[in-house]
């Protein structure tokens, strides 16, 4: 099946599936005699439809109708306000802006403002000219986006805006500014300084906002912010916090199983117990292969040979002992932080018993909290759910895996500040689809990088109903996105992105091209934030292996797991259980698959951990799949993968490695890349790249150099790794 016929294959299958789950939906809704909210606008619609006598009646009765942000309505909505309106549409009224279509993903289309003069023939069109909101140069630049704006609506004018209301003084702040910089850390570091300066000049935090394009940006915003002190409110993901971290720490240390230990090294360092993360890494080294529980294991005469004359292990042992049978995961952790232990009075320091000092302390004991009130929820649900089997059960195990799952659905708990945040004055810190509506004396847009804003595009899963969303005009909504973001701001707007992230290289955003035009007009260059606060020193823990010769020696897999989460690689390295993808065997291959690597005559080679990429600064020993030879002699190396081909498969920076590793070990013999899909029998053959596999060799390199220092930062490779890792509750991030 050729690359087109596959996904349009692909989606077919998944569409379908998504039908079918509706069915069933929907018999549920009606067994449970209930109908959602879809149902609140298609029955209404039905009705309207089927009895022209009730809808005459209620256009008789309603003869106006208003409806406002008419750019976000969707094509049933719009449906349902035809057959009130009625056929022309001459008593509607609409109030809609296409430049701000931005809800597309819930079914939103543009095209029902493109198509109002077809609905409605006697629809008056009249446009919004003036803008009341933002001072001028913020008003020109919109104006100026706005015109070269083209995805939000062909049909429609792009005109810009007139400023119309009276100049305030600016105070010595530029109204527009761009900045640019070297790392996320100085960009956050030069919004944390722009934002003491609009303070000093009178601005409170409570008038400032960040928006960022998505909350996982918003959230690595926000803990860099944290770091430079800066007072910013971001409802961050409860079990992001680090106190909820802690808790769940507490509770798996004090399960009495093997999977407790690694709980120990984030235990071992909370306030009360005090050891250093050296010791906090060393006692779980000590303890992890014994195969016993946490308890068992620190009790054991090795353990206190090392850590006996140290204070805080007694307080540990304590600890755990006390909580050992506390099965019910809330209790537990009242009893941790309210009568065995400092934690909260730690946190809270000497004047613990007050009310928070500021928002940093308002929001660790709403996280506190709000994390027991979670335990007390889950137990409570589950008495109702299983009353008889509840009261034995040890509820801690089933509350970690019930957290897990909140955690990589996307379904965690916002921390709640309450309604005032405490009553502290704070900077907020949104998302763009959440600004919308809203307006800021100081409005602060960062990442604006490839890949952030807009961020990486992703196929949709299913196909659009048609009719339901007409615009495919690829960076429409983000151009709509971007244009809500700038128009936010009424005194003082700060564009800012940074250049790198980590180890990668961010371009500048497509979407600055929207006000080249505008900021040239108004005379506004980039300017360099530069980065003034000294970093972190990486973590080192432990060495890499080298070879006699003085050159280091790593395994693909080994680099692999590094590249994933160095973090996570090091607690793998410690002899914990790790639930990983073990590289599948042959006799795992699919028949199909099997029988046409028999009628190549593909056979195993005899030695296939001679295959090593020579690089000038380290040796990588490459383990494949599959490491043969076919009839030809051509070396074969293949990569396994489960589900169906996907193109982004061959980006894979490991079939590069095997690549290497071909031409460095056996350079006179002719070799083919593959993969090898054991869900459906493909097998797909990798084409050289010589554009791009040089970068990718690159991350090896360099993984490989950061694990000979020992270096082993906190830093997922995805977004949702740290949901699915079993050291979530021993990391420190
Ligand atoms: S929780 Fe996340 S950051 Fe921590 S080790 Fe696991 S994957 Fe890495």
């Amino acid at each position: 099946m050729a690359g087109d016929e596959l996904k349009e294959f692909r989606q077919g299958a998944r569409t379908t599936e998504a039908a079918n789950v509706y069915i069933s939906y929907e018999k549920l809704l009606a067994g449970a005699n209930s109908i959602d909210y879809g149902d609140l606008i298609n029955l209404p619609i039905e009705l309207l439809q089927s009895r022209p006598d009730v809808a005459a009646m209620l256009r008789r009765q309603y003869p106006y109708v208003l409806a406002d942000e008419y750019q976000d309505v969707n094509r049933a909505c719009a449906r349902l306000l035809q057959l009130l309106a009625g056929p022309d549409g001459r008593n509607l009224w609409v109030v809609g802006d296409h430049r701000q279509s931005i809800y597309r993903f819930r079914g939103a289309s543009p095209a029902n403002m493109s198509g109002f003069q077809i609905d409605y023939p006697a629809g008056v069109r009249q446009e919004l000219a003036n803008n009341y909101r933002s001072c001028a140069p913020i008003v020109s630049l919109c104006s100026a986006a706005a015109r070269c704006m083209h995805g939000a609506n062909h049909a429609q004018s792009n005109d810009g805006w007139r400023s119309a209301r009276a100049e305030l003084e600016a105070g010595s702040a530029p109204r527009i500014s761009m900045a640019v910089t070297d790392s996320d850390e100085a960009q956050a570091e030069g919004i944390a300084n722009r934002i003491a300066d609009f303070r000093c000049q009178g601005i409170p935090y409570s008038e400032q906002a960040i928006l960022c394009r998505t909350h996982y940006q918003a959230n690595a915003l926000a803990k860099l912010l944290a770091k430079c002190g800066a007072p910013v409110h971001y409802a961050q993901g409860l079990l992001d916090r680090p106190e909820a971290r802690d808790l769940l720490a507490v509770l798996q240390a004090s399960i009495p199983s093997k999977s407790s230990v690694i709980a120990l090294q984030r235990v071992a360092t909370i306030s009360d117990v005090g050891l250093s993360p050296i010791q906090g890494a060393l006692l779980v080294r000590l303890t992890a292969e014994t195969g016993l529980s946490a308890l068992d294991a620190i009790q054991r005469s090795e353990v206190e040979d090392v850590f006996g004359e140290i204070p805080g292990f007694q307080k540990l042992r304590q600890l755990l002992h006390v909580l050992k049978d506390e099965i019910d995961p809330a209790r537990c952790l009242e009893r941790f932080v309210f009568h065995e232990s400092s934690y909260l009075a730690d946190l809270l320091g000497a004047e613990g018993a007050s009310a928070p000092r500021d928002l940093a302390e308002q929001a660790q004991i709403c996280a506190i909290r709000q994390t027991i009130e979670l335990a007390r929820m889950f137990t409570g649900s589950r008495r109702r759910l299983d009353p008889a089997s509840a009261p034995h059960a040890d509820m801690r195990v089933s509350f970690l895996e019930y957290v897990r799952r909140l955690m990589a659905s996307g379904s965690q708990p916002a921390l709640n500040l309450g309604d005032d945040l405490g009553g502290f004055d704070s900077v907020a810190m949104i998302t763009v689809h959440a600004a919308k509506g809203l307006e800021f004396p100081v409005v602060f847009v960062p990442n604006l990088s490839e890949g952030r804003f807009p961020p990486r595009s992703r196929e949709p899963l299913i196909a659009e109903p048609p009719g339901m969303a007409q615009d495919n005009s690829g960076d429409g909504d983000e151009q709509c996105l971007f244009f809500v973001a700038i128009s936010r701001a009424r005194e003082h707007l700060v564009l800012s992105r940074s250049t790198s992230s980590g180890d990668a290289t961010l371009a500048p955003s497509r979407l600055i091209t929207l006000i080249d035009g505008g900021l040239h007009e108004l005379g506004i260059t980039e300017t360099r934030w530069a980065d003034t606060q000294t970093r972190d020193a990486p973590e080192r823990e432990v060495h890499a292996d080298v070879n006699p010769v003085g050159k280091p020696v790593f395994t693909s897999s080994q680099l692999t797991a590094y590249l994933q989460c160095p973090r996570q690689y090091y607690y793998s390295r410690l002899g914990l259980d790790m639930a990983v993808d073990h590289p599948a065997t042959v006799q795992q291959v699919p028949k199909t698959l099997q029988a046409a690597l028999t009628r190549e005559r593909i056979r195993p080679v005899r030695q296939p951990n001679r295959l090593i990429a020579r690089f000038d600064t380290v040796h990588i020993c490459v383990e494949a799949d599959m490491i043969a030879c076919d009839v030809e002699g051509r070396l074969v190396i293949a990569k396994h993968l489960m589900g169906k081909p996907q193109d982004r498969d061959q980006a894979d920076p490991l079939l590069a490695l095997y690549r290497r590793a071909a031409d460095d070990s056996a350079p006179s013999q002719p070799s083919r890349i593959e993969i090898h899909y054991l869900s459906t029998g493909d097998r797909r053959v990798v084409a050289r790249s010589k554009k791009y596999e040089p970068g990718r060799l690159l991350k090896f390199v360099e993984a490989a150099a950061a694990l000979e220092h020992g270096e082993y930062p906190a830093r997922p490779a995805e977004p949702g790794l740290c949901a699915r890792c079993p050291y979530l509750v021993a990391c420190p991030t």
